[in-house]
């Protein structure tokens, strides 16, 4: 297991499309390992394989004080419902947050870390980080859904301890 650093932007590898996980083999779940590590270490909510330089379709994602790790491969969003303002972050665009819209209620599709067919509702910052990370793998960032320049605002470094990522 490793830590791996995180691009930032504007590097050109956060905004491609990223490919489909076709083999649940030995080397992604050393991959998911990874991902989790580096995840941790950073304090982020979550992580997609392209945010460390990896064009693919996986993410992995831990809301804060919980044990649950969700690993989603080729995820896809199959429903959304409502919409609501929420500040957000994100570990490939440090010292700042956005004022965004994100949906209140997402329903997701996908693959657990071995193959299997999984499928969660979600809502709230589950919700937000599934929209988020979903965004990576295709080459999106959150700061692509500002309505305004000045919806998007600087931190000061450590005042916010969880970052999306
Ligand atoms: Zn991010």
């Amino acid at each position: 297991m490793a830590v791996r650093p995180v691009l930032k932007a504007p590097d050109p590898k956060l905004t491609q499309r990223a490919k489909k996980v076709t083999s649940f083999d030995a080397s992604l779940q050393a991959l998911i390992e990874d991902m989790v590590e580096t995840m941790h270490h950073v304090n982020g909510v979550g992580l997609a394989a392209p945010q460390i330089g990896v064009p693919l379709r996986l993410c992995v994602i831990q809301l804060p004080d919980t044990e649950e790790l969700l690993v989603l491969a080729n995820p896809e969003i199959v429903k959304t419902k409502g919409e609501r303002e929420v500040s957000e972050g994100c570990l490939s665009v440090p010292g700042y947050r956005g004022n965004i819209k994100r949906a209140l209620e997402v329903t997701v599709k996908g693959r657990d870390r071995y193959g299997k067919a999984i499928r969660l509702k979600a809502t709230e910052l589950l919700a937000q980080a599934l929209e988020h990370e979903l965004d990576h793998l295709n080459g999106i960032l959150y700061i692509d859904h500002l309505e305004s320049p000045e919806h998007l605002y600087k931190i000061e470094a450590q005042k916010e301890p969880e970052e999306l990522a």
